[in-house]
């Protein structure tokens, strides 16, 4: 099985090289190109504008200016072009993604762009509320998480056009209760802080914070989930159309 591994917190991120060892695990024939500088945060975007540099790591490893989008569209378009990879992995990011923060992750969101290309893929993310074990609950949980995905992977078995995304509770390993499959939840709407200061040249700057965001825990979402200490596993479509509103707003235009 090809394994495509990538990221949005860099190639140097320690998620990265947890990454790199679950997968290890899994195949000899992975391959690695992720961004090469921390990109938390991009989103689903794409680098139009200026162009993008490859940095080769090793062997079948690589690196690219840009985004993770970039990353997975770059490994599709050139590096593997003749040889698609089987599943597509992208993490371990340091930070939960969960929730409507979704949408704004470059870790989900190569994911999606696998997702898009027809490729199973699997976004993977590990909760923070300390120092004190960082990644422990991944690398205890990933083997037990990943081998009914793969196996469903490799049997052709996921919907297509659609990711899992995974995150692992900020809690030792030993106190993981257990894998959720749960819905995607919603934080109440707070974008954290807006500090403001002034630059060593004297003009004005804004500078957004990530604090851990409001939210009022729904039952059977994956905020609940990672809150009560377990992984969630929640499978994402790209269809974003809220169906019950086809009807209305057909029915406004009508007359
Ligand atoms: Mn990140």
């Amino acid at each position: 099985m090809r394994i495509l591994l990538t990221n949005d917190d860099g190639i140097h991120a320690p998620g990265f090289a947890v990454l790199e060892r679950i997968a290890a695990k899994l195949s000899d024939d992975v391959w690695v190109c992720a961004p090469s500088e921390e990109q938390s945060g991009a989103g689903h975007s794409l680098t139009l504008h200026q162009p993008i540099r490859l940095q080769e790591h090793g062997e079948r490893r690589f690196a690219v200016t840009g985004t993770p989008t970039d990353a997975v569209n770059f490994a599709l378009r050139k590096l593997l072009l003749d040889q698609r990879p089987d599943l597509v992995l992208s993490g371990v990011n340091a930070g939960e993604n969960l929730g409507d923060d979704i949408t704004y992750s470059g870790t989900a969101s190569a994911a999606m762009e696998a997702a898009l290309a027809g490729i199973p893929a699997i976004a993977l993310s590990q909760a923070f509320r300390n120092r004190g074990h960082r990644f422990d609950a991944t690398e205890g949980w990933a083997a037990r998480v990943l081998a009914p995905l793969v196996a469903l992977a490799k049997d052709h078995a996921l919907a297509r056009r659609t990711l899992v995304n995974v995150n692992f509770p900020a809690v030792p390993a030993e106190e993981v209760k257990g894998i959720r499959v749960v819905r995607q939840g919603f934080h109440d709407y707070s974008r954290g802080s807006l500090v403001e200061g002034t630059d060593p040249r004297g003009k004005r700057y804004y500078w957004f914070g990530l604090q851990s965001f409001e939210h009022t825990l729904d039952h059977g979402t994956d905020l609940e989930a990672v809150a009560e200490g377990y992984v969630s596993v929640t499978p994402l479509q790209l269809d974003l159309t809220h169906y019950p509103a086809i009807d209305q707003l057909a029915g406004a235009f009508a007359s």
